[in-house]
This record gives C-alpha cells, structure tokens and sequence, in this order.
C-alpha cells in the first residue's frame, strides 16, 4: 500500500511511497482511509522539529485526524464492515501511571504516552490501516467527509469542559466569551460557545479568506487587531494561536474571575516584563490560566455527538481545501487563510 511517512526529526524527509500493510498487532479492526485532516502538529514534525518512530524502524506513518471505512471489524463487537470510524490518537503508558491508570492518558503525568502519527505509533495518513477496537470511534454516518473533524472537535471539547470545572470553584455566570485564532480549532471552539448563553467573539490576524463570514454566520462577532483594544474584558478566553504576545495581551484584558484555557502551543513574543505583569493581573483577579492538550474518551464520546448535531453546512465551510495523497507536500505548507486542509485517500 501507499503511505505518507517522515524520518522524525529530519527536514525534508517526507515522502509518499510504498509501505508494508499494517501489521495485526496494530489491532484488529482493519480500516481503509478515507481523510486525514492536516495541522501544524504534522507541519512541525515534517519540518523535523519533533516526532518519534515506532521503536526499531526509522520511519513513522503521519497523520493523526482521521476518517475512514471498516473493511474488517475484527474482534469488535460493535463495529461492522462500512462503518466510518475515527481513530483515538493517544495510548497510555505502560507504567502506568494515576492518570492513565483510570483511563485518562489526556492527563499523563509521566510523559511515557504513545500517540498515533506523533510519538512512536504509526498515523494514519496510509490507505489502510488498524487499530484496537477499543480505540475506534464510530461516526454518524449522516457527517460523511465531516467525521474528519472528529479529532479536533475532541480538543475543544475537553478544553471547554476544563473551562466548566474551574468556574465551578465559585458562584460563575460568564457572559462573554472570546476565541484567539480562528483556525480550525478556535471555529470549532466558537461553534461550541455559540450553542451557550455567551456572547461569543473571535479574533484573528487576518480579516481576509472565509474566515469572519464563518464566525459571523455563528451569531459572533469577529474581530482584528489587539486583544487590548476589543474594549469589554472577556469572562472566558480560549486562547488557540499559542503566540505570546497574544497570550500576554489575553491575561491582561481577561475579566475579574475570568478563566483563560490555552490550547496554542507558539513560541515568541512575551519579554521578562510582560510575563511579570501577565502574572500580576492574574494574581490580583484571582485569574486561573489553564493548560489543556488532547483528550479521553468521554470526551472522544462527546465531541462525536457534539460533531452529529452541527450545521452540517458550517462544518463543510472548515474545509477549504482537499488534496490527493501524491501532492501532501503542498497540503503540508503553512497558508493562513486555509482553514482545514485534508489529504483524502478514498472517495466516500
Ligand atoms: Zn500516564
């Protein structure tokens, strides 16, 4: 079969080539792909910037957004020939420990995780590929090419859901709420708001390409520019760019008791001052700044009954560019004004 795979850690050594099938101890559940979206985690690994093969081969299979179709159901007792399913990305580690003890590898806590396309475990960008039946997830039928937006659906959902649990800790009623980044994950972020009592606002750096008739279609508001001129203080901020001029500037701006919950991982731009006064607005307002990544299953469940009940048309605006496997280095390029590139395998 073909397959995208790299040499982690080495620039340039991307390649779409023959691969051996995948081997059953990969799990039972045979999938043949249909989609895998494209993020600037698989960005960064095809650069050489992290990214880890299975131990003893040099090579690892990309992607970690998946769609695809059974072909075999294997062991699986629910599964059957045809369903689309998406593939859980993380695994626990072997130890374990507490966190992944009770299933919750979101929360790993010594680092040993494996994950799919990422960190020694084949992805997904290969015509077939599979995977413990527990580690499937079916998806409504109904989102067809849509099911690809599974695996960041299940971003946001937990990071909404860490939101939810800190403003428990007091008497909490936000009312604003805003979005840094309007990528995939901060449309999906705002989509999510939207469907709560919150006036939801977006921001990014761009005013150009499908971006603000997305957000505006949502009932939001869109925005450029400085968080520091928005002029209202926001009672959540969902901070997807990971630059740090952006994070500084959205602790600042944060409301009284507001709760910020990163999701950006960037680099740059927050000097020894700024971050001083970063943490004194957080300090003096009581402000918690939390850090989430990946997801558990709960919120796998979620985020998939989330994805079934969204505007199927919104969500197929997410995706503004599709490309065949053979071209994925001009899927791989960085354009700011895509919003979800996929690299689809198969006709659905
Ligand atoms: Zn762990």
């Amino acid at each position: 079969m073909k397959a995208i795979t790299v040499e982690p850690k080495k620039n340039g050594s991307a390649r779409y080539d023959d691969f051996p099938e995948p081997d059953v101890s990969e799990g039972s559940v045979l999938v043949e792909a249909i989609a895998v979206g494209v993020c600037g985690t698989d960005v960064e690994i095809v650069e050489g910037k992290y990214g880890w093969a299975p131990p003893g081969k040099t090579r690892l299979v990309l992607g970690h957004e998946s769609l695809g179709r059974v072909i075999d159901p294997g062991s699986s007792k629910s599964l059957k020939k045809g369903d689309l399913v998406v593939g859980i990305v993380r695994r626990p580690d072997p130890v374990p420990c507490p966190s992944c003890a009770v299933g919750e590898w979101d929360m790993c806590s010594n680092g040993l995780y494996t994950e799919r396309g990422i960190k020694e475990i084949h992805g997904f960008m290969s015509e077939r590929w599979r995977t413990e039946p527990e580690y499937a997830i079916k998806v409504d039928p109904s989102l067809g090419i849509l099911g690809v937006l599974l695996e960041p659906m299940t971003v946001i959902t937990k990071a909404l859901e860490q939101v939810q649990m800190v403003g428990q800790r007091a008497y909490w009623e936000p009312k604003t709420a805003l979005v840094t980044g309007a990528g995939p994950i901060g449309l999906l972020a705002a989509l999510r708001l939207c469907t709560r009592e919150l006036q939801v606002h977006v921001l990014d750096r761009f005013d150009s390409g499908p971006k603000p008739a997305l957000v505006r279609d949502l009932g939001a508001t869109f925005h450029t520019g400085s968080v520091l001129d928005l002029g209202f203080n926001p009672d959540v901020i969902v901070e997807c760019t990971g630059v740090g001029s952006v994070i500084a500037d959205s602790i600042q701006q944060l409301g009284s008791g507001g709760i910020i919950c990163l999701t950006g991982i960037g680099a740059g731009g927050a000097t020894g001052r700024v971050v001083a006064d970063m943490a004194s607005a957080a300090v003096l307002k009581n402000n918690v700044i939390v850090g989430s990544v990946n997801a558990n299953k709960r919120h796998w469940y979620r985020a998939g009954e989330n994805l079934a009940h969204s505007d199927r048309e919104w969500l197929s605006r997410l995706i503004t560019r599709r490309e065949k496997p053979e071209n994925f280095k001009h899927a791989l390029e960085r354009e700011p004004d895509d919003v979800k590139v996929i690299i689809q395998f198969s006709e659905i």
